[in-house]
């Protein structure tokens, strides 16, 4: 890239409570009707479909000014809280397709946790609150969980190649839940 040719440096607002970024060049949603096959209880996930008209799980917003390598770029998801079962709304969860590419999430508003997984079998978690960064390294899978009773809004930021990979987790899912036992989110195995 020429010098002439890069994105002007800028400030793009976000609106913590919820999320939105007015001028992102991104948006979706993924309805509890999307995500078939991620949860623990497809009977209760279909029931919620039913009973609710096919609630908004949750939504990204995203900004990518920038195309080439070696830009980032960034945006926001908002995870509604609610659970499928036992089991607290989720995000899909990916690796990066450049799997030695990494990323960094900060909460906004809510609170929540981070699965992690990488393909030697390895996991681990971390939180996902007001004030902490939650470093995501390469080579490890990412999805994101609010335990919370409010929306869960986090910031992520990325480099443009990283790419998603949502594939390699499709089917089987990650290797930890988190569910709510006596009133408190608790990580698992998955049965
Ligand atoms: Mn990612």
């Amino acid at each position: 890239m020429k010098i002439t040719d890069s994105p002007l440096p800028s400030s793009i607002a976000i609106v913590a409570e919820t999320g939105v970024i007015p001028q992102a060049t991104a948006h979706y949603r993924k309805r509890l009707s999307d995500l078939r096959g991620l949860f623990l209880d497809p009977a209760a996930l279909e029931q919620r479909i039913r009973d609710e008209n096919d609630p908004v799980c949750y939504e990204n917003y995203a900004f990518n000014n920038g195309k080439t390598e070696g830009d980032i770029f960034f945006g926001t998801t908002i995870i509604y809280p609610g659970k499928v079962g036992l089991e607290y709304h989720l995000t899909r969860g990916h690796y990066h397709r450049k799997r030695d590419h990494a990323e960094t999430y900060q909460a906004l508003s809510g609170r929540g946790l981070v699965l992690f997984e990488r393909e030697d079998g390895t996991t681990c978690t971390a939180e996902l609150v007001p004030g902490k960064v939650t470093y995501i390294p390469p080579f490890w899978a990412h999805r994101s969980v609010n335990t919370g009773k409010v929306p869960l809004v986090f910031l992520w930021t990325c480099p443009v190649e990283a790419g998603h990979d949502y594939e390699a987790l499709r089917g089987r899912g990650m290797r930890q839940v988190v569910v709510e036992r006596d009133g408190c989110p608790c990580i698992e195995n998955r049965p």
